[in-house]
């Protein structure tokens, strides 16, 4: 069911100390909204942030997992380990994974059913870089990353997945598209969607723009019709930032 929706990725940043102390002043300043709020710390400090967040509006999610159930994958972890201590929805593909960890479509392909088959909700994010926008090929880029990642799922998976369109050219860059270039992205997201599918899916999908987004430019970004709201980088470090682009929305 398409939400509004805003969720901070710390990325690897903060310790466990440092996570406790953020949540806590976030939870003090949450203003009253409607949508959902969710926060991605690095997976270490995942149980000490469910823990905080117990009595909270705020979701925990994971900012990346493997595919396989379990088994001799050093250093990974699985969906049965986040759904244990009570994460229910991970981020998968940022751009960042895919730059310098060589994720590539075919297996965040992967990422995404296992989430899906166990009931998570996976945060597929995707997105052009700046050569692909400056040759005119960034409608291709995004159709070819959502057709190899995710036009395989059943139509009922759609119903367990957010996207999370994020031109990579924006992404801790200070640049960010326009409210008009995302809103043409996310309605040409949209039509691809209904093309492959149907447009209940497209219609009932939650399209996340992520890239610079601060307390200055949400307001507008989130006017779009299809923009359901923001995966925030940087600013989502900072209770107020964060909390005025939650008021934003
Ligand atoms: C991100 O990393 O997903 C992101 C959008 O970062 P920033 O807001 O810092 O550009």
């Amino acid at each position: 069911m398409r939400s509004k929706i805003v969720a901070g990725n710390w990325k690897m940043n903060k310790t466990l100390t440092e996570t406790e102390a953020l949540l806590a002043e976030l939870s003090a300043k949450l203003p009253d909204t409607d949508a959902m709020v969710m926060i991605a710390p690095t997976h270490v400090n995942l149980p000490g942030a469910v823990r905080n967040l117990v009595h909270s509006a705020i979701e925990v999610i994971a900012q990346n997992m493997h595919f396989a159930e379990s088994g001799a994958f050093t250093g990974e972890i699985s969906a049965d380990m986040l759904l244990d201590i009570g994460v229910e929805t991970v981020i998968i593909g940022h751009s960042e994974r895919r730059a310098y960890f060589g994720e590539t479509d075919g297996l965040l392909a992967k990422k995404v059913s296992a989430a899906v088959a166990k009931g998570m909700k996976a945060m597929f994010c995707f997105g052009e870089e700046l050569e692909d926008r400056k040759s005119g090929n960034h409608f291709a880029v995004v159709e070819s990353q959502l057709k190899n990642a995710l036009f395989s799922l059943d139509a009922a998976a759609w119903d367990n997945i957010v996207l999370a369109y994020e031109p990579v050219w924006a992404i801790g860059t200070g640049e960010t598209a326009s409210p008009e270039q995302a809103q043409e992205m996310h309605a040409f997201i949209r039509k691809t969607i209904a093309e492959a599918y149907d447009t209940s899916v497209a219609d009932d999908v939650s399209i996340l723009y992520g890239g610079s987004v601060k307390p200055g430019n949400a307001a507008e970004i989130f006017s779009k019709p299809d923009v359901d709201g923001g995966l925030i980088g940087g600013a989502s470090l900072v209770a107020d930032d964060f909390v005025a682009i939650i008021k934003a929305i």
